[in-house]
């Protein structure tokens, strides 16, 4: 894919973003791994615009040393989509306020394996990153700590993180772990819902792998 063509991806889920409120007004951040010449990076959304007015130059080029053109603004959140194309294996970065992430970032310390489904970001729960001040080095590091092994995470008091080959996958895990924390918030105000084994889950984990068709 082109640089244009990536830049309207990120315009079109950032668009998604709002239409259907899944992260409201100037809320969330995306990026997808982006070699320009011979300079390895990510383009990403703006900081502090509406997501629904985003044009394609407004999107900006990070490289991986964290180097950005004079007069353009990437999101705040820059420095962990950095963080994590170096650390982990993926091409797009989708972070979003989703209405129950953001609720259960604020109510858990982890989401446990309360439904199978959690194994789609190839963790057996979903883990809630430390909160620290948004933008910062310091959120970077915590969210690395709990997205080793995962393709998704909560951060404290703020939101979610998801991980993908593309920015469709990682949109579209973005929706899983929204749903996973509406079903967890639910089953919460009742009471603590039963937890599937360990064994259980990594029988899961195996099984899951396989379950996506293209
Ligand atoms: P940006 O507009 O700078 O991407 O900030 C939104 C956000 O979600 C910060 O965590
Ligand atoms: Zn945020």
């Amino acid at each position: 894919m082109n640089e244009l063509d990536k830049k309207r991806q990120i315009i079109k889920y950032s668009q998604l973003f709002s239409t259907n409120s899944f992260s409201p007004i100037r809320s969330g951040n995306i990026s997808i791994k982006h070699k320009r010449k011979d300079v390895e990076g990510f383009l990403i959304s703006p900081s502090g615009k509406k997501n629904i007015e985003l044009n394609a130059t407004d999107i900006v080029f990070v490289s991986m040393s964290g180097e950005v053109k004079k007069n353009k603004t990437p999101s705040s959140e820059w420095r962990f989509h950095l963080d994590l194309y170096k650390s982990v294996k993926c091409n797009a970065i989708v972070h979003a306020h989703s209405k129950f992430s953001v609720i259960c970032s604020c109510l858990f310390k982890e989401i446990p394996s309360f439904h199978y489904m959690i194994a789609l970001i190839e963790s057996k729960s979903i883990k809630v990153a430390k909160y620290a001040l948004y933008g910062s080095k310091k959120l970077s590091k915590n969210i690395l700590e709990v997205m080793k092994n995962s393709k998704g995470c909560l951060i404290s008091n703020h939101g979610q993180v998801t991980v993908g080959d593309s920015i469709g996958e990682a949109y579209e895990l973005a929706e899983e772990v929204e749903l996973l924390c509406e079903y967890y918030y639910h089953c919460k105000l009742y009471k603590d819902p039963k937890i599937i084994s360990t064994k259980e889950m990594n029988k899961v984990l195996e099984k899951i792998l396989n379950y996506k068709k293209k």
